[in-house]
């Protein structure tokens, strides 16, 4: 689809002005755009009236080219839709005990994000409790342990004989006795909004002072995550939305209508599993999602605070002159990973959720662990020094990392070939061969 937004507009541009033909031609597909990203069909008409207005009214004034125009005015007013800043969740005093409650449909991500949320601000040098207040399936008490474990945070139970709303208060005791000052409270979801769901919700609400009841919206449910929004906020009241799972297919619809529909701010986007995986929410760069221009920004900001610039001159500099080794190949596998892998790169870049269907990508993902894993299985002169490679040594490597001997072969020729050809690249560009410049 993206790609027939791109026809249309490089159809539009050059013409050099814009007119009303021309911007119901390019509403057309952006509505179409905009309802197969399942945004609620009455906000994709009211949307594009008003672009339309803005558009033809533009054209005089405009420095722009059409396509330019367009672009710009469907981004602009889908941005100003969603809030035009991200809502931070701000937290009170450290000296006093902020109150999180999760709320959502069971499967919504609840548990997974109260997990996230208090890593993050563990980071932050608060002092999270997890509190696990969902009471009904033996394995959320479990999950929410096994979460709170991963990230070294203390986390409070006390089994599922005990009301949800007393749960959470002991906690608050608890929390004020040993100096905690971030609670989480995980709770009970159901497969859809019921009243004895909400009456819980309520009650717990009552027995402990909630600062933010949060939201967890999965985004793959599109439509059906305005109903719950709207749902929520009227029966307990909701502070904010965290849109979970948008690292799937969903272009991210769901994002426009909430906001529109009900005003909550989105706080948080869930990216994935993992626990890191949860990213502030910016409603311009959602907007250029939503129209399936990709999320290029995110990607650039992504890779100029992860990666550590130095060292990447510094392999460059190796990789010109041949001397890099398997350290070196390591440090740029992890720099990667960093990104979010290979998957997390590719989704980002526009146009690639479509090209990306014929790639295994967990397939590749698993490749570079199993990669990893041999250069760690080699030993430290080994890693430094690659000529040292023997074939008792490769035997000794595939044993230690549990693999082939195949495959720590193949990784050694990959080696080899990558250290010949970036010798006859450094020696062939001299010293114009850095591709980060300047160097
Ligand atoms: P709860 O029932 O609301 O507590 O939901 P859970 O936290 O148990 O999450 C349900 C499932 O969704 C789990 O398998 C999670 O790993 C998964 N999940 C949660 N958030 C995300 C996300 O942002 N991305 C992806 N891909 N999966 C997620
Ligand atoms: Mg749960």
């Amino acid at each position: 689809l993206s790609e027939r937004l791109s026809t249309i507009f490089q159809g539009l541009s050059g013409k050099g002005k814009l007119s009303e033909d021309d911007v119901n031609l390019a509403l057309k597909e952006v509505r179409m755009a905009l309802l197969e990203a399942d945004v609620n069909f009455k906000l994709v008409k009211d949307f594009v009236a008003k672009v339309k207005e803005k558009a033809i009214g533009e054209e005089v004034f405009s420095s722009l080219s059409p396509a330019q125009t367009v672009i710009k005015i469907v981004k602009e007013e889908l941005t100003a839709m969603m809030g035009e800043e991200n809502t931070e969740l701000k937290l009170r005093p450290q000296s006093e005990i902020t109150v999180l409650m999760m709320v959502g449909l069971q499967g919504a991500g609840k548990t997974t994000t109260a997990a996230k949320l208090a890593g993050k601000f563990q980071k932050m040098h608060r002092k999270p409790l997890l509190v696990a207040c969902d009471i009904y399936r033996p394995a959320a008490i479990e999950q929410l342990r096994v979460n709170a474990e991963k990230l070294s945070i203390p986390f409070f139970s006390l089994g599922n004989q005990i009301k949800p709303e007393e749960i959470a208060q002991r906690a608050y005791e608890e929390a004020k006795e040993k100096g905690y000052n971030l609670l989480i409270l995980d709770t009970a979801g159901r497969l859809q909004i019921d009243d004895a769901l909400m009456q819980e919700l309520k009650r717990m609400k009552a027995a402990v002072p909630v600062d933010w009841t949060i939201l967890t919206v999965d985004a793959m449910t599109g439509q059906e995550a305005v109903n719950v929004s709207q749902s929520f906020s009227e029966d307990i009241g909701v502070d904010g939305v965290i849109l979970t799972k948008c690292d799937g297919d969903t272009r991210g619809g769901a994002a426009l209508s909430i906001k529109a529909m009900t005003g909550q701010p989105i706080l948080f986007l869930g990216m994935g599993e993992k626990l890191s995986e949860l990213e502030p929410f910016y409603p311009d760069r959602m907007a250029g999602r939503i129209l399936g221009m990709g999320d290029v920004l995110s990607l650039i900001e992504k890779a100029q605070s992860e990666i550590d610039e130095e060292k990447a001159r510094e392999s460059v500099r190796k990789l010109s002159k041949g001397q890099f080794n398997y350290d070196d190949f390591m440090e740029q596998m992890n720099q990667l990973q960093k990104l979010g892998g290979i998957a997390g790169i590719l989704k980002m870049l526009p146009g690639m959720n479509k090209a990306m269907q014929g790639i295994d990508l967990e397939d590749s993902e698993k490749k570079m662990k199993q990669v990893k894993c041999i250069i760690q299985s080699m030993t430290f002169k080994e890693r430094a020094n690659p000529k040292l490679m023997n074939p008792s040594r490769k035997k000794r490597i595939a044993s230690g990392a549990g693999v082939d001997i195949s495959e720590v072969n193949k990784l050694v020729k990959q080696f080899e070939e990558m250290q010949k050809m970036m010798k006859q690249f450094g020696g062939g560009r001299g010293k114009h061969g850095s591709p980060f410049g300047g160097g």
